[in-house]
């Protein structure tokens, strides 16, 4: 009697989750969707273990003209020329001088930082926006949706908060793990206002001297995020480089003020326009290609390997099968909220 039970719960569990599976459209195939789903969790598996998000990390080459300049937390990238260099984040508020002090260990100036691109509102990637801008006198540019938000410090006028980063406050109970890992992002909602000269679209690009990146919107962690593609070269070869912003969505992708499924359907699209993309970062240092590519090891152990292998970087799986997760994901949850209004 025992048995049967097991046999029949087994069948309704494996039936039960063959009909709700999603699976992604081409390129994507559901192996990709499996492996983005293991990669998604050993991510998150990784985040947890930064428990000093705004502490200090030395500064090391990413791959050709592309360095790592931030905190612990990831956040903060270099690309230079020598007709002027990009910065890409500036971390959170009081991170600054960290950031400051690894741009010049590499031996970089602070005044040939020619434009500084923020992907998206929040603190921890913007907070010390201002500071930045009056250090280097660069321009600073953003998806045209953040704009409000990064010139009033996070909060427009009459109190309109800048979107929530990930879920809704949970019912009475424990936290979730996500909430448990946002809660070190408590406090850094607002930052010091600051200009921005430069509102960027879909498919915007930015030049400074010979580097080029073209930005890419997608809404849905905040109004407005903007991923980075562009490309650097090392030992005779091309890298196409990607910072994604960013996975993290409301729960609930149908109510938000920031996110509908029109935006969340062109962001499937852009998901196809972006590949192939050989070296992928994300602003959290957890997701970059290079930490998830490492057969094993703790966080600390993955960035210490990186600074001397890059070649973990180099990966064209990785955010294809990310990419496949998420269209899995988001598309469940469509089906869902579509189910829940019937
Ligand atoms: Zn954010």
């Amino acid at each position: 009697m025992r048995q049967t039970f097991l046999v029949a719960s087994f069948v309704v569990f494996a039936f039960g989750s063959t009909a709700s599976a999603q699976t992604p459209k081409p390129p994507f195939t559901a192996k990709d969707a499996v492996e983005g789903k293991r990669l998604a969790d050993l991510s998150l598996d990784l985040r947890e273990q930064i428990t000093t998000a705004k502490g200090p990390t030395d500064a090391f080459k990413i791959m050709g003209n592309l360095y790592f300049v931030g905190v612990q937390n990831g956040e903060v990238y270099l690309l230079t020329s020598p007709q002027g260099h990009i910065l890409f984040g500036v971390g959170f508020a009081d991170t600054a001088e960290l950031v400051q002090k690894n741009i010049e260990a590499l031996g970089f100036k602070m005044t040939d930082i020619k434009a500084i691109l923020l992907n998206h509102a929040h603190g921890d990637q913007s907070g010390a926006a201002a500071w930045f801008r009056q250090k280097t006198g660069a321009q600073v540019m953003t998806g045209f949706a953040e704009v409000q938000f990064l010139e009033h410090g996070g909060v427009l006028p009459g109190g309109i908060p800048r979107p929530a980063n990930g879920p809704p406050a949970p019912p009475p109970g424990p936290p979730n793990r996500l909430q448990r890992i946002n809660a070190q992002f408590a406090g850094t909602q607002q930052y010091p206002p600051v200009k921005v000269d430069r509102a960027l679209f879909d498919g915007d690009v930015i030049n400074v001297g010979p580097l080029k990146v073209t930005a890419y919107l997608s809404p849905g962690h905040s109004p407005s995020p903007a991923s980075w593609l562009y490309t650097v070269r090392d030992g005779g070869k091309d890298y196409r480089v990607l910072e994604y912003c960013c996975w993290e969505y409301p729960d609930d992708i149908t109510s938000n003020a920031y996110i509908t499924e029109s935006g969340v359907r062109h962001n499937l699209e852009l998901f196809r326009k972006l590949l192939p993309v050989d070296i992928y970062l994300e602003t959290g240092a957890n997701g970059w290609s290079g930490i998830l590519n490492q057969p094993s090891g703790t966080m600390t152990e993955r960035m210490e390997k990186l600074r001397t292998q890059n070649k973990y970087f180099v990966n064209r799986e990785i955010f294809k099968a990310l990419s496949a997760a998420r269209e899995v994901e988001i598309e469940e949850k469509l089906a869902k909220a579509k189910a829940a209004q019937k």
